[in-house]
Protein backbone atom coordinates (compact mmCIF):
# COMPACT_ATOMS: atom_id res chain seq x y z
CA UNK A 1 0.00 0.00 0.00
CA UNK A 2 0.84 3.40 -0.98
CA UNK A 3 2.47 4.89 2.11
CA UNK A 4 0.76 8.57 2.47
CA UNK A 5 2.59 10.01 5.41
CA UNK A 6 4.75 12.23 2.85
CA UNK A 7 1.84 13.62 1.35
CA UNK A 8 -0.20 14.81 4.66
CA UNK A 9 3.31 16.00 6.09
CA UNK A 10 3.52 17.94 2.66
CA UNK A 11 0.30 18.73 2.10
CA UNK A 12 1.00 22.20 0.70
CA UNK A 13 4.05 21.00 -0.86
CA UNK A 14 3.09 18.31 -3.02
CA UNK A 15 1.70 20.29 -5.84
CA UNK A 16 4.83 21.78 -6.02
CA UNK A 17 6.91 18.68 -5.48
CA UNK A 18 4.99 16.84 -8.59
CA UNK A 19 5.08 19.46 -10.45
CA UNK A 20 8.80 19.60 -10.73
CA UNK A 21 9.45 16.07 -10.25
CA UNK A 22 7.22 16.11 -14.02
CA UNK A 23 9.09 19.05 -15.33
CA UNK A 24 12.13 16.81 -14.39
CA UNK A 25 11.07 13.63 -15.91
CA UNK A 26 10.00 15.52 -19.12
CA UNK A 27 13.33 16.98 -19.62
CA UNK A 28 14.96 14.08 -18.77
CA UNK A 29 13.01 12.60 -21.42
CA UNK A 30 14.26 15.48 -24.01
CA UNK A 31 17.23 14.64 -23.14
CA UNK A 32 17.52 11.20 -23.77
CA UNK A 33 18.34 8.72 -21.19
CA UNK A 34 19.15 9.58 -17.78
CA UNK A 35 22.76 9.80 -16.68
CA UNK A 36 21.67 9.54 -13.29
CA UNK A 37 22.61 6.15 -11.41
CA UNK A 38 20.02 3.64 -11.16
CA UNK A 39 19.08 3.44 -6.42
CA UNK A 40 19.88 0.47 -5.58
CA UNK A 41 17.91 1.16 -1.99
CA UNK A 42 13.56 1.31 -2.13
CA UNK A 43 12.12 4.08 -0.90
CA UNK A 44 8.51 4.98 -1.01
CA UNK A 45 6.62 6.01 -3.86
CA UNK A 46 6.60 9.60 -2.35
CA UNK A 47 9.91 9.80 -1.45
CA UNK A 48 10.51 8.80 -4.18
CA UNK A 49 8.59 11.92 -5.92
CA UNK A 50 10.64 14.22 -3.79
CA UNK A 51 13.60 13.40 -4.95
CA UNK A 52 13.01 13.91 -8.18
CA UNK A 53 11.86 17.19 -7.59
CA UNK A 54 14.68 18.07 -5.65
CA UNK A 55 16.80 16.66 -8.49
CA UNK A 56 14.83 18.48 -11.19
CA UNK A 57 15.32 21.84 -9.58
CA UNK A 58 19.23 21.47 -8.68
CA UNK A 59 19.76 20.46 -12.32
CA UNK A 60 17.63 23.85 -13.98
CA UNK A 61 18.94 26.25 -11.19
CA UNK A 62 22.41 24.96 -11.28
CA UNK A 63 23.85 22.44 -13.08
CA UNK A 64 26.60 21.07 -13.39
CA UNK A 65 28.95 23.64 -15.20
CA UNK A 66 27.30 26.32 -13.56
CA UNK A 67 27.84 24.70 -9.71
CA UNK A 68 31.80 23.97 -11.03
CA UNK A 69 32.04 28.27 -11.86
CA UNK A 70 31.04 29.29 -8.41
CA UNK A 71 33.32 26.47 -6.80
CA UNK A 72 36.11 27.85 -8.90
CA UNK A 73 34.84 31.54 -8.25
CA UNK A 74 34.32 30.73 -4.24
CA UNK A 75 30.53 32.00 -4.42
CA UNK A 76 27.92 30.70 -2.34
CA UNK A 77 24.98 29.78 -4.41
CA UNK A 78 22.57 32.01 -3.36
CA UNK A 79 19.95 31.25 -6.65
CA UNK A 80 19.90 27.52 -5.23
CA UNK A 81 19.84 28.59 -1.65
CA UNK A 82 16.71 30.52 -2.62
CA UNK A 83 15.09 27.71 -4.90
CA UNK A 84 15.90 25.35 -2.22
CA UNK A 85 14.08 27.38 0.07
CA UNK A 86 11.18 28.01 -2.26
CA UNK A 87 10.72 23.85 -2.10
CA UNK A 88 10.85 23.96 1.53
CA UNK A 89 14.01 22.02 1.83
CA UNK A 90 15.44 24.34 4.42
CA UNK A 91 12.23 23.50 6.65
CA UNK A 92 12.63 19.56 6.68
CA UNK A 93 12.21 18.34 9.69
CA UNK A 94 10.59 21.21 11.28
CA UNK A 95 6.93 20.74 12.12
CA UNK A 96 4.23 22.88 10.23
CA UNK A 97 3.62 24.92 13.49
CA UNK A 98 6.97 26.53 13.15
CA UNK A 99 6.88 27.20 9.85
CA UNK A 100 8.41 24.16 8.56
CA UNK A 101 7.89 20.96 6.11
CA UNK A 102 7.49 18.28 8.46
CA UNK A 103 9.39 15.02 7.50
CA UNK A 104 12.42 13.55 9.55
CA UNK A 105 15.45 12.05 9.07
CA UNK A 106 15.02 9.94 5.96
CA UNK A 107 14.04 13.20 3.78
CA UNK A 108 16.83 14.82 5.47
CA UNK A 109 19.30 12.27 4.34
CA UNK A 110 17.05 12.30 0.98
CA UNK A 111 17.90 15.89 0.32
CA UNK A 112 21.18 15.75 1.51
CA UNK A 113 22.74 12.94 -0.99
CA UNK A 114 20.72 14.68 -3.92
CA UNK A 115 22.93 18.10 -2.96
CA UNK A 116 26.17 16.15 -2.36
CA UNK A 117 26.04 14.33 -5.65
CA UNK A 118 25.17 17.92 -7.37
CA UNK A 119 26.02 20.82 -5.22
CA UNK A 120 28.10 19.60 -2.37
CA UNK A 121 28.86 22.92 -0.56
CA UNK A 122 24.84 23.79 -0.45
CA UNK A 123 24.73 20.11 1.26
CA UNK A 124 27.17 21.10 3.76
CA UNK A 125 25.56 24.68 4.43
CA UNK A 126 22.14 22.03 4.69
CA UNK A 127 24.12 19.84 7.20
CA UNK A 128 25.14 23.16 9.56
CA UNK A 129 21.12 24.51 8.86
CA UNK A 130 19.31 20.84 9.99
CA UNK A 131 21.81 20.52 13.53
CA UNK A 132 20.55 24.42 14.28
CA UNK A 133 17.44 23.84 13.61
CA UNK A 134 17.14 20.37 15.37
CA UNK A 135 18.74 22.36 18.19
CA UNK A 136 16.00 25.32 18.10
CA UNK A 137 13.19 23.01 17.83
CA UNK A 138 14.22 20.89 20.53
CA UNK A 139 15.43 23.05 22.94
CA UNK A 140 14.59 26.22 21.80
CA UNK A 141 12.03 28.66 23.84
CA UNK A 142 8.96 29.67 22.02
CA UNK A 143 10.20 33.21 21.87
CA UNK A 144 13.56 31.63 19.97
CA UNK A 145 11.33 29.49 17.61
CA UNK A 146 9.56 32.63 16.94
CA UNK A 147 12.39 35.08 15.97
CA UNK A 148 14.91 32.25 14.99
CA UNK A 149 13.36 28.85 13.69
CA UNK A 150 10.77 30.38 11.84
CA UNK A 151 12.97 32.29 9.59
CA UNK A 152 15.46 29.68 9.40
CA UNK A 153 12.82 26.97 8.05
CA UNK A 154 11.83 29.40 5.53
CA UNK A 155 14.99 30.19 3.88
CA UNK A 156 15.32 33.58 5.40
CA UNK A 157 17.60 33.16 7.69
CA UNK A 158 21.18 31.32 7.86
CA UNK A 159 22.83 30.15 10.94
CA UNK A 160 26.16 28.71 11.76
CA UNK A 161 27.45 26.50 14.62
CA UNK A 162 30.22 27.32 16.77
CA UNK A 163 31.97 24.37 18.74
CA UNK A 164 35.75 23.66 17.47
CA UNK A 165 38.43 25.95 18.31
CA UNK A 166 42.17 26.08 17.31
CA UNK A 167 43.25 24.30 19.85
CA UNK A 168 41.35 21.03 19.06
CA UNK A 169 37.75 19.78 17.80
CA UNK A 170 37.83 16.18 18.77
CA UNK A 171 38.38 16.58 22.61
CA UNK A 172 36.62 19.51 22.54
CA UNK A 173 36.07 19.40 26.55
CA UNK A 174 39.74 20.04 27.18
CA UNK A 175 40.71 22.15 24.65
CA UNK A 176 37.41 24.70 25.10
CA UNK A 177 38.36 28.31 25.98
CA UNK A 178 35.86 30.30 24.89
CA UNK A 179 33.94 31.69 28.13
CA UNK A 180 30.75 33.01 29.31
CA UNK A 181 30.15 35.45 32.37
CA UNK A 182 27.43 36.82 34.13
CA UNK A 183 26.96 40.55 34.06
CA UNK A 184 24.01 42.85 35.02
CA UNK A 185 21.03 40.65 33.02
CA UNK A 186 23.34 39.03 30.29
CA UNK A 187 26.33 37.18 29.45
CA UNK A 188 29.86 38.31 28.20
CA UNK A 189 31.62 36.18 26.16
CA UNK A 190 35.28 35.88 25.16
CA UNK A 191 37.12 33.65 23.07
CA UNK A 192 37.96 32.30 19.87
CA UNK A 193 36.56 29.39 17.89
CA UNK A 194 37.72 27.89 14.46
CA UNK A 195 37.06 26.00 11.31
CA UNK A 196 33.38 27.95 11.61
CA UNK A 197 30.98 27.04 8.38
CA UNK A 198 29.09 30.44 6.99
CA UNK A 199 30.37 32.76 10.14
CA UNK A 200 31.13 35.36 7.28
CA UNK A 201 27.77 35.28 6.01
CA UNK A 202 25.39 34.06 8.38
CA UNK A 203 22.62 36.44 10.64
CA UNK A 204 23.15 33.79 14.05
CA UNK A 205 25.38 31.57 15.62
CA UNK A 206 25.01 29.18 18.03
CA UNK A 207 27.82 29.44 19.96
CA UNK A 208 29.77 26.89 22.87
CA UNK A 209 31.25 28.49 25.72
CA UNK A 210 32.18 27.48 29.29
CA UNK A 211 29.82 28.57 32.13
CA UNK A 212 30.86 26.45 34.65
CA UNK A 213 33.85 24.34 35.87
CA UNK A 214 32.32 21.00 35.24
CA UNK A 215 34.34 19.20 32.17
CA UNK A 216 30.92 18.14 30.02
CA UNK A 217 28.19 19.77 32.08
CA UNK A 218 29.87 23.71 32.54
CA UNK A 219 29.41 24.45 28.61
CA UNK A 220 26.28 26.34 27.36
CA UNK A 221 24.87 26.86 23.82
CA UNK A 222 24.53 30.45 23.11
CA UNK A 223 22.56 32.66 20.73
CA UNK A 224 24.91 35.09 18.82
CA UNK A 225 23.77 37.65 16.32
CA UNK A 226 26.71 37.46 13.65
CA UNK A 227 26.75 41.76 13.96
CA UNK A 228 26.65 41.53 17.78
CA UNK A 229 29.22 44.44 18.73
CA UNK A 230 32.49 42.31 19.15
CA UNK A 231 31.78 39.39 16.52
CA UNK A 232 34.78 39.23 13.78
CA UNK A 233 34.75 36.36 11.18
CA UNK A 234 37.61 36.07 9.24
CA UNK A 235 37.09 33.91 6.41
CA UNK A 236 40.03 31.21 5.65
CA UNK A 237 41.49 30.06 2.71
CA UNK A 238 40.99 26.64 2.15
CA UNK A 239 40.92 24.02 -0.77
CA UNK A 240 37.57 22.69 -0.68
CA UNK A 241 34.17 23.10 0.23
CA UNK A 242 34.56 26.45 -2.13
CA UNK A 243 30.70 27.36 -2.17
CA UNK A 244 30.40 28.11 1.66
CA UNK A 245 33.10 29.92 3.69
CA UNK A 246 34.77 28.97 6.47
CA UNK A 247 36.39 31.35 9.42
CA UNK A 248 38.39 31.74 12.56
CA UNK A 249 35.78 33.87 14.35
CA UNK A 250 37.03 36.14 17.48
CA UNK A 251 34.23 37.15 20.13
CA UNK A 252 35.83 40.14 22.22
CA UNK A 253 33.52 41.06 25.22
CA UNK A 254 30.42 39.96 23.02
CA UNK A 255 27.43 41.14 25.41
CA UNK A 256 24.31 38.80 25.04
CA UNK A 257 20.79 39.33 27.28
CA UNK A 258 20.03 36.09 29.20
CA UNK A 259 17.38 34.85 27.04
CA UNK A 260 19.99 33.89 24.60
CA UNK A 261 20.82 31.11 26.03
CA UNK A 262 19.53 27.87 24.07
CA UNK A 263 18.40 25.39 26.27
CA UNK A 264 19.36 24.38 29.98
CA UNK A 265 22.37 26.41 31.27
CA UNK A 266 25.69 24.17 31.81
CA UNK A 267 23.94 21.10 29.16
CA UNK A 268 25.18 22.90 25.99
CA UNK A 269 27.08 19.50 25.28
CA UNK A 270 25.15 16.92 26.44
CA UNK A 271 22.51 18.91 24.20
CA UNK A 272 24.52 19.07 21.27
CA UNK A 273 25.69 15.19 21.73
CA UNK A 274 22.21 14.14 21.70
CA UNK A 275 21.68 15.57 17.91
CA UNK A 276 24.71 14.39 17.08
CA UNK A 277 23.91 11.01 14.87
CA UNK A 278 21.36 13.33 13.38
CA UNK A 279 24.34 15.03 12.24
CA UNK A 280 26.42 11.62 11.46
CA UNK A 281 23.89 10.71 9.17
CA UNK A 282 23.02 14.02 7.38
CA UNK A 283 26.87 14.27 6.76
CA UNK A 284 26.89 10.31 5.76
CA UNK A 285 24.11 11.45 2.86
CA UNK A 286 26.48 13.87 1.63
CA UNK A 287 29.09 11.89 1.87
CA UNK A 288 27.62 9.33 -0.28
CA UNK A 289 26.17 12.05 -3.11
CA UNK A 290 29.64 12.90 -3.46
CA UNK A 291 30.84 9.77 -3.78
CA UNK A 292 28.10 8.49 -6.14
CA UNK A 293 28.59 12.09 -8.33
CA UNK A 294 32.06 10.88 -8.69
CA UNK A 295 31.14 7.45 -10.15
CA UNK A 296 28.30 9.22 -12.58
CA UNK A 297 31.08 11.67 -14.10
CA UNK A 298 33.56 8.91 -14.38
CA UNK A 299 31.17 6.00 -16.43
CA UNK A 300 30.36 9.14 -18.12
CA UNK A 301 33.88 9.59 -19.58
CA UNK A 302 35.20 6.21 -19.53
CA UNK A 303 32.63 5.61 -21.79
CA UNK A 304 34.03 8.28 -24.07
CA UNK A 305 37.80 8.50 -23.67
CA UNK A 306 39.24 5.80 -26.34
CA UNK A 307 42.62 4.27 -25.69
CA UNK A 308 44.42 1.42 -27.57
CA UNK A 309 41.34 2.30 -29.85
CA UNK A 310 38.31 1.58 -27.38
CA UNK A 311 36.60 3.86 -25.39
CA UNK A 312 39.09 2.88 -21.64
CA UNK A 313 35.42 1.50 -20.09
CA UNK A 314 35.36 -1.54 -22.17
CA UNK A 315 38.99 -2.59 -20.24
CA UNK A 316 37.73 -4.90 -17.37
CA UNK A 317 40.32 -3.21 -14.79
CA UNK A 318 37.91 0.24 -15.12
CA UNK A 319 35.00 -1.62 -14.94
CA UNK A 320 35.80 -3.37 -11.56
CA UNK A 321 37.46 -0.48 -10.20
CA UNK A 322 33.92 1.37 -10.63
CA UNK A 323 31.69 -1.14 -9.45
CA UNK A 324 33.91 -1.75 -6.32
CA UNK A 325 33.28 1.69 -5.67
CA UNK A 326 29.74 1.61 -6.46
CA UNK A 327 28.92 -1.52 -4.37
CA UNK A 328 30.93 0.40 -1.27
CA UNK A 329 28.65 3.84 -1.88
CA UNK A 330 25.57 2.04 -2.37
CA UNK A 331 26.21 -0.52 0.75
CA UNK A 332 26.92 2.69 3.16
CA UNK A 333 23.39 4.43 1.19
CA UNK A 334 21.87 1.38 2.45
CA UNK A 335 23.25 1.52 6.14
CA UNK A 336 22.79 5.34 6.65
CA UNK A 337 18.91 4.81 5.37
CA UNK A 338 17.91 2.17 8.04
CA UNK A 339 19.68 4.39 10.43
CA UNK A 340 17.55 7.53 9.80
CA UNK A 341 14.64 5.50 9.61
CA UNK A 342 15.67 3.79 13.01
CA UNK A 343 16.03 7.34 13.95
CA UNK A 344 12.47 8.25 12.74
CA UNK A 345 10.87 5.67 14.97
CA UNK A 346 12.63 6.57 18.12
CA UNK A 347 15.45 4.10 18.50
CA UNK A 348 19.01 4.30 19.37
CA UNK A 349 21.25 4.42 16.21
CA UNK A 350 24.48 5.38 17.98
CA UNK A 351 25.90 2.52 16.68
CA UNK A 352 24.78 2.73 12.98
CA UNK A 353 25.24 6.14 12.61
CA UNK A 354 28.95 5.84 13.61
CA UNK A 355 29.01 2.52 11.40
CA UNK A 356 26.94 4.34 8.34
CA UNK A 357 29.19 7.65 8.78
CA UNK A 358 32.54 5.68 8.94
CA UNK A 359 31.50 3.68 5.35
CA UNK A 360 29.93 6.64 3.71
CA UNK A 361 33.16 8.87 4.30
CA UNK A 362 35.40 5.78 3.20
CA UNK A 363 33.40 5.29 0.36
CA UNK A 364 33.46 8.55 -1.03
CA UNK A 365 37.02 8.78 -0.48
CA UNK A 366 37.35 5.62 -2.37
CA UNK A 367 34.98 6.91 -5.47
CA UNK A 368 36.72 9.93 -5.72
CA UNK A 369 40.01 8.59 -5.73
CA UNK A 370 38.87 6.07 -8.70
CA UNK A 371 37.71 8.89 -10.77
CA UNK A 372 40.66 10.89 -10.11
CA UNK A 373 42.77 7.81 -11.44
CA UNK A 374 40.25 7.19 -14.35
CA UNK A 375 40.69 10.46 -15.56
CA UNK A 376 44.35 10.55 -15.19
CA UNK A 377 45.06 14.25 -16.77
CA UNK A 378 41.87 15.77 -17.16
CA UNK A 379 41.34 15.12 -13.07
CA UNK A 380 43.21 18.20 -13.33
CA UNK A 381 41.02 20.23 -15.29
CA UNK A 382 39.20 22.86 -12.93
CA UNK A 383 36.16 23.14 -15.52
CA UNK A 384 35.67 19.43 -14.21
CA UNK A 385 33.58 17.85 -11.16
CA UNK A 386 35.66 15.30 -10.46
CA UNK A 387 38.67 17.02 -8.61
CA UNK A 388 35.88 18.90 -6.43
CA UNK A 389 34.53 15.52 -5.44
CA UNK A 390 38.05 14.29 -4.67
CA UNK A 391 38.90 17.81 -2.73
CA UNK A 392 35.22 17.83 -1.30
CA UNK A 393 35.09 14.19 0.03
CA UNK A 394 38.00 14.69 2.59
CA UNK A 395 35.77 17.03 4.87
CA UNK A 396 33.48 14.10 6.35
CA UNK A 397 36.38 12.00 6.67
CA UNK A 398 37.15 14.33 9.74
CA UNK A 399 33.90 16.08 10.55
CA UNK A 400 31.76 16.29 12.45
CA UNK A 401 33.45 12.95 13.97
CA UNK A 402 36.87 11.87 12.46
CA UNK A 403 37.33 8.28 11.46
CA UNK A 404 39.09 6.93 14.75
CA UNK A 405 36.31 8.34 16.50
CA UNK A 406 33.34 6.33 14.74
CA UNK A 407 35.27 3.11 15.54
CA UNK A 408 36.09 3.69 19.01
CA UNK A 409 32.11 4.32 19.29
CA UNK A 410 31.44 1.17 17.71
CA UNK A 411 33.89 -0.93 19.74
CA UNK A 412 32.81 0.59 22.85
CA UNK A 413 28.95 0.36 22.57
CA UNK A 414 28.54 -2.39 19.84
CA UNK A 415 31.68 -4.75 20.55
CA UNK A 416 31.58 -3.72 24.47
CA UNK A 417 35.17 -2.68 24.72
CA UNK A 418 36.18 -0.75 27.57
CA UNK A 419 36.39 3.24 26.13
CA UNK A 420 39.99 3.40 24.05
CA UNK A 421 40.75 6.83 24.48
C1 LIG B 1 35.65 23.02 5.97
C2 LIG B 1 35.43 22.81 7.43
C3 LIG B 1 34.24 23.22 8.01
C4 LIG B 1 34.03 23.07 9.39
N1 LIG B 1 32.88 23.57 9.94
C5 LIG B 1 32.75 23.59 11.30
C6 LIG B 1 31.64 24.27 11.91
O1 LIG B 1 30.78 24.85 11.22
N2 LIG B 1 31.57 24.30 13.26
C7 LIG B 1 32.50 23.69 14.05
O2 LIG B 1 32.37 23.76 15.27
N3 LIG B 1 33.56 23.03 13.50
C8 LIG B 1 33.71 22.98 12.15
N4 LIG B 1 34.79 22.34 11.58
C9 LIG B 1 35.77 21.68 12.43
C10 LIG B 1 35.68 20.15 12.44
O3 LIG B 1 34.50 19.76 13.11
C11 LIG B 1 36.95 19.63 13.10
O4 LIG B 1 38.01 19.80 12.16
C12 LIG B 1 36.83 18.17 13.54
O5 LIG B 1 35.97 18.05 14.62
C13 LIG B 1 38.19 17.57 13.90
O6 LIG B 1 38.86 18.38 14.81
P1 LIG B 1 40.41 18.79 14.54
O7 LIG B 1 40.54 19.28 13.15
O8 LIG B 1 40.81 19.70 15.62
O9 LIG B 1 41.20 17.42 14.62
P2 LIG B 1 41.93 16.83 15.94
O10 LIG B 1 40.99 16.80 17.07
O11 LIG B 1 43.22 17.52 16.09
O12 LIG B 1 42.20 15.34 15.46
C14 LIG B 1 43.18 15.04 14.46
C15 LIG B 1 43.23 13.56 14.21
O13 LIG B 1 43.71 12.89 15.37
C16 LIG B 1 43.17 11.59 15.44
N5 LIG B 1 42.47 11.44 16.74
C17 LIG B 1 42.03 12.41 17.58
N6 LIG B 1 41.48 11.86 18.68
C18 LIG B 1 41.56 10.53 18.54
C19 LIG B 1 41.19 9.39 19.34
N7 LIG B 1 40.58 9.52 20.51
N8 LIG B 1 41.43 8.14 18.86
C20 LIG B 1 42.04 7.97 17.67
N9 LIG B 1 42.42 8.99 16.87
C21 LIG B 1 42.19 10.23 17.30
C22 LIG B 1 42.21 11.45 14.25
O14 LIG B 1 42.90 10.86 13.18
C23 LIG B 1 41.89 12.91 13.94
O15 LIG B 1 41.43 13.06 12.59
C24 LIG B 1 35.02 22.45 10.19
C25 LIG B 1 36.22 22.02 9.60
C26 LIG B 1 36.44 22.22 8.26
C27 LIG B 1 37.76 21.81 7.67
Amino acid sequence: MLDLRWARQYKNKRTLFCQCASDARKRQAEEGETKVLPQIAKVTEEQEIFRTALEGTVDRVSPVARAQELDNAKRFDSELHAALGELGIMGLGVPEELGGAGGGAVEQVLALEVLGRKATSMAVFIVVHFMITRLLRDYGSQAQQREHLVPLAQGQKAASFCLTEAGGGTDILAAMKTKARPEGNGWVLDGNKMWISGASTSDIMVVLARTGEHRSRGLSMFLVPTEAKGVAATELSTFAINGYDTNALTLEGVRVPAGAILGVQDQGFPQVVATLNGERMNAAAVAIGIGRGAIEVTRDYALEREAFGKPIGQFQAVQTQLSTAGISVESAWMMTLEAARRDEAGEATDVLSSMAKWWSARAAVQCTDTGMEIFAGAGFDTSLPIQRYYRDARLYSFAPLNQNMALNMVAERWLGFPRGF
